[in-house]
């Protein structure tokens, strides 16, 4: 926009969005790239976004999921959810059984087709992954532990969907070792846990009570 001579701005960075709405943009940015990745991959394999996503939840849950479970997952309604389930159990890539935990409840299982096309999923994202480990370990490991104090803030707002992480998990002891390199504790295999490796996606997890998640993500908010 033109401006005239006499009109020059008061402060030249004030229409400057805050840090926090940039922070917000820059995440919907590489979502949106992340989104598009996955549907050129899923475009090639013949499913939509929410199906390629889906296989992808559902790696490495051998106990299977809900219904209910994939639609909260992905923030979709369990009628969107059902139709996704249906076309992907006709494409042979998953099925329905009966659930472990409950005998008279369904839950839904990868078949092995499924399975193969869920690891080729993520190599699909995988130019994401090779950006991040592009950065210095350093701020790798800053990068994650704002990440985690972000999640942490968005799970006071009940939006946010369950995560098989360490901050979640009944094995996750916090600050068992004040002031180490590795100040968390995993009781599972008995070890200490650094920052940089605590697990976002973690096969062993068991979820914790409502209270001591509250109480482990809180470290972090
Ligand atoms: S490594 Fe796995 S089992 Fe151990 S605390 Fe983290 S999520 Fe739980």
């Amino acid at each position: 926009m033109m401006q005239s001579m006499d009109s020059k701005p008061k402060k030249p960075w004030q229409d400057t969005p805050d840090v926090s709405a940039r922070i917000v943009t820059s995440i919907g940015r590489i979502a949106s790239v992340m989104r598009s990745g996955m549907w050129e991959f899923a475009t090639a394999e013949h499913l939509n976004p929410t199906q390629a996503e889906m296989l992808q939840l559902l790696q490495g849950r051998k106990q299977g999921v809900r219904l209910s479970w994939l639609a909260a997952q992905l923030s979709i309604s369990a009628a969107s959810a059902s139709d996704s389930v249906s076309a992907l159990v006709s494409k042979g890539l998953l099925y329905k059984a009966r659930a472990e935990d409950d005998g008279r409840a369904t839950a839904l299982f990868l078949t092995p087709e499924g399975a193969a096309m869920a690891a080729r999923i993520g190599g699909a994202l995988g130019f994401a992954e090779q950006a991040a480990a592009a950065l210095p370990a350093s701020q790798q490991a800053e990068l994650l532990t704002g990440l985690f104090k972000l999640i942490a803030q968005l799970q006071k707002t009940d939006r946010f969907p369950e995560m098989r992480a360490c901050l979640s998990c009944r094995f996750f002891e916090p600050n068992a070792h004040p002031g180490k390199p590795a100040p968390h504790h995993c009781k599972l295999v008995d070890a200490p846990l650094s920052v940089p490796l605590l697990r976002t996606d973690c096969l062993e997890q068991e979820p914790a009570d409502p209270v001591t998640k509250a109480r482990n993500w809180k470290v972090f908010a």
